[in-house]
């Protein structure tokens, strides 16, 4: 039995019995409590000393019995006696109930967080005369509000370092929170945006998508949507690429974050591409792909309606010797004001196309050959007025040459080939004129045909020929890469440029044959540099579409690369943005050739449909910015900011640059300052023949 308890046994009245009882529970509570309770004696001064103090207080620290009628002083180690004689003091001052948290250090050397609250009892002068102190360890739930405080900080890390805007809103759209980011994305203080309704930082004309969203949101589902366009302070539009998640509190959505990530300038670019990609930068007609486009949208759409077609293929006469005589640059006023001109010719069924060079085509729906007519009469007279150029007039004609869907042919190769050969019977008959194609025209005698009959017999009768570009290091003015560049010479046309006849080799397959051979004569010669004992260099080859997609692309490669013992990394693949199209396909090829370890570009980037955030996807390594970009940086300026932005996007996705067709000092600036990696073009040199390569750029291998 505890010795506490037996006190009951003793007789007494009922008054005594109760006391007892009493001072029974007050001693079992003081014994059994787990707080440490100190009662002080308060005498003048304020001197404080111990009266009491529970077994808890004695156990649990450092306080011993034998403290009993010292003071704090005489107690306790000087910082703690001070520290605690504050409290003391602050009571006697107050004469009230005070509470304070403080660490406590255990005998064990544990350190605890407690709480103590002191209570005076006051005598009937109003005087402080004890003061009880009862100490809890409230260690678990102060750790547990600093776990708390340092979880709620990682969280907070989350949205306040992000470099996204994030927004929190309640479930009505009210904003309640914003980061730094957010800001700076719109312009607005946090002071502006907090208490504002979300919607209003969207468009006018995203709001219902955006409502949508919301909605969505608030039921559970987590939400994305990119492009939404969004308000700056100063006007600007920006585009968003916008994240929503529900905020779920006890199984309940609350509210909403809005992560949102600033992509307008990825957008603006892509958009740009696209737009340059379907329009001829010079004359800002739509090219053509855009032509292709619209035909098969055209044949389509006259299939339905049992309607013909008429395709009309112009060229311009003696535009190449106005162009040699009067300079490049009046050349391209001129072919600027025919532009013009045919555009000029308003219709809904009309429409018109740059096709290349001094070649323009034509598109009429709803077509017969009295409309034809009527259409190619008015253009041909359109180009026949005088032209202005540099205050002086000139003269010059048209050649026109008209196919018709379906009479001519169904798909659109065959009709451009028949206005084509059309085109050339006006040439031979003196120009200036139109004709539509007819069956009794022999279509052996146009050019593009000449053309094909040639290059199918050009590998075995010699006339191909390679020359070599240099391309030079921007950071260290070495030139340690070339690009091959195909040339023939034809017995009779003499020479004809590759942009003539590689789009022939491809549309008619010649070019399986002729890109094999370009790839076993790079290896050859590299082989042979070799031997020479020349350092090596790096060659790039050129892949047309339907070469990169051919079955047995990488089987050529790799046996040419075998049995010449070239090395891998000196060989780099030139593919267009167009082979990329079919992304499976290609990707399937790129990684191949990647395996395999030569370089990929992709060249003339910009003329094509792809995105930079499309290419991401590829195992790229360089991007060459097609010339038509670096002929109008320093003339253009969107076309600079274009530039400049491809190339920052394109260096953040870790590609080597390599700008094309440099001509000019300035231009080299401008492509030095953006940090471009590479450069090619006429102001180096010229493609040269072997020979003429080595002599200037080849150094010998030192022993
Ligand atoms: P590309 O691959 O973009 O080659 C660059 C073209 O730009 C070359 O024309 C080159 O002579 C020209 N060029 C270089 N620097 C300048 C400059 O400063 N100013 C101007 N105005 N032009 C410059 P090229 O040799 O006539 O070749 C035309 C295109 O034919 C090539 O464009 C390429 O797409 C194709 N090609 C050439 N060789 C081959 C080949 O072996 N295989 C395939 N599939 N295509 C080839
Ligand atoms: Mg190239
Ligand atoms: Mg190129």
């Amino acid at each position: 039995m505890d010795e506490i308890t037996k006190i009951l046994h003793i007789d007494g009245n009922e008054e005594e019995q109760r006391n007892k009882i009493e001072q029974i529970m007050c001693q079992i509570l003081l014994k059994h409590v787990t707080d440490l309770i100190y009662v002080m004696k308060v005498e003048s001064g304020p001197i404080f000393s111990y009266l009491f103090m529970n077994e808890m207080a004695i156990n649990q620290t450092k306080v011993s019995p034998t403290y009993l009628g010292k003071t704090l002083q005489a107690a306790l180690d000087k910082s703690l006696a001070t520290h605690l004689q504050h409290h003391y003091e602050f009571v006697v001052k107050h004469k009230d109930t005070h509470t304070f948290q403080d660490k406590v250090t255990l005998p064990n050397g544990e350190e605890i967080y407690g709480e103590s609250i002191l209570t005076p009892i006051i005598d009937e002068h109003n005087q402080v005369k004890y003061i009880v102190s009862i100490t809890r360890d409230i260690s678990k739930s102060v750790l547990e509000k600093q776990r708390l405080l340092e979880s709620e900080q990682r969280y907070k890390s989350l949205v306040d370092q992000n470099l996204d805007a994030v927004l929190s809103v309640d479930e009505n759209g009210v904003i309640l929170n914003v980061n730094e980011s957010t800001c700076s994305l719109i312009g607005w203080d946090t002071i502006d945006l907090v208490d504002s309704l979300i919607f209003s930082i969207f468009h006018a004309h995203e709001k219902t998508a955006f409502e949508l969203i919301f909605a969505e949101t608030l039921k559970g589902f987590p939400q994305e949507k990119i492009g939404l366009s969004i308000h700056h302070k100063n006007g600007n539009e920006i585009i968003g690429h916008v994240k929503t998640i529900p905020i779920v509190i006890d199984n309940r959505v609350v509210g909403i974050y809005l992560i949102v990530k600033d992509i307008t300038d990825q957008q603006k670019l892509d958009e740009m591409l696209k737009f340059m990609a379907f329009h001829d930068h010079l004359t800002g007609l739509p090219n053509r792909s855009s032509l292709r486009e619209n035909l098969m949208k055209s044949i389509k759409s006259a299939k339905e309606k049992n309607e013909k077609v008429a395709l009309m293929y112009i060229d311009l006469d003696r535009f190449k010797f106005l162009n040699d005589s009067l300079g490049h640059n009046m050349g391209d006023v001129l072919l600027k004001d025919v532009a013009i001109r045919l555009s000029n010719i308003e219709d809904d069924v009309y429409s018109v196309y740059r096709q290349g060079g001094d070649e323009f085509i034509v598109l009429l729906k709803s077509a017969s050959r009295v409309k034809a007519t009527t259409y190619a009469t008015r253009i041909l007279e359109e180009i026949s007025r005088p032209f202005i150029l540099d205050g002086e007039e000139y003269y010059i004609s048209g050649s026109l040459g008209i196919s018709l869907f379906p009479n001519d042919g169904e798909d659109i190769e065959t009709l451009i080939k028949c206005a084509d050969t059309a085109l050339y019977r006006v040439k031979e008959r003196g120009r200036g004129h139109f004709q539509f194609y007819s069956k009794d025209m022999h279509a052996g005698s146009s050019y593009a045909m000449t053309l094909e009959t040639g290059l199918r017999t050009a590998i075995e009768r010699n006339e191909l020929q390679l020359y070599f570009q240099p391309q030079i290091d921007l950071n260290t003015r070495q030139t340690t890469s070339f690009e091959a560049l195909l040339r023939w010479n034809h017995p009779t046309l003499g020479f004809v440029s590759p942009g003539e006849f590689i789009p022939i080799a491809e549309e008619t397959g010649i070019i399986i044959s002729i890109g094999e051979w370009v790839i076993k004569e790079v290896c050859e010669r590299m082989r042979e540099w070799n031997s020479q004992n020349y350092q090596p260099v790096t060659i790039a080859v050129n892949l047309s579409p339907k070469q990169f997609l051919q079955a047995n692309i990488l089987e050529v490669i790799q046996s040419e690369m075998e049995r010449n013992g070239i090395q891998p990394s000196t060989l780099e693949f030139e593919i267009t943005e167009g082979s990329m199209q079919d992304s499976k396909e290609a990707l399937d090829v790129l990684n191949r050739l990647k395996e395999v370890g030569v370089g990929i570009a992709v060249d003339d980037f910009g003329t094509g449909f792809s995105s930079l955030s499309h290419l991401q996807h590829f195992p790229i390594d360089t991007l060459k910015i097609d010339q038509s970009f670096v002929r109008e940086v320093l003339s253009d300026k969107k076309n600079a900011a274009i530039t400049t932005t491809i190339i920052h996007l394109a260096q953040s996705l870790g590609l080597t640059v390599t700008a094309e067709g440099i001509e000019t000092k300035e231009q080299l600036v401008f492509f030095e300052k953006m940090k471009c990696d590479k450069a090619q073009g006429f102001y180096f040199s010229k493609p040269l023949p072997e020979k003429e390569m080595i002599d200037r750029y080849f150094k010998r291998k030192t022993v």
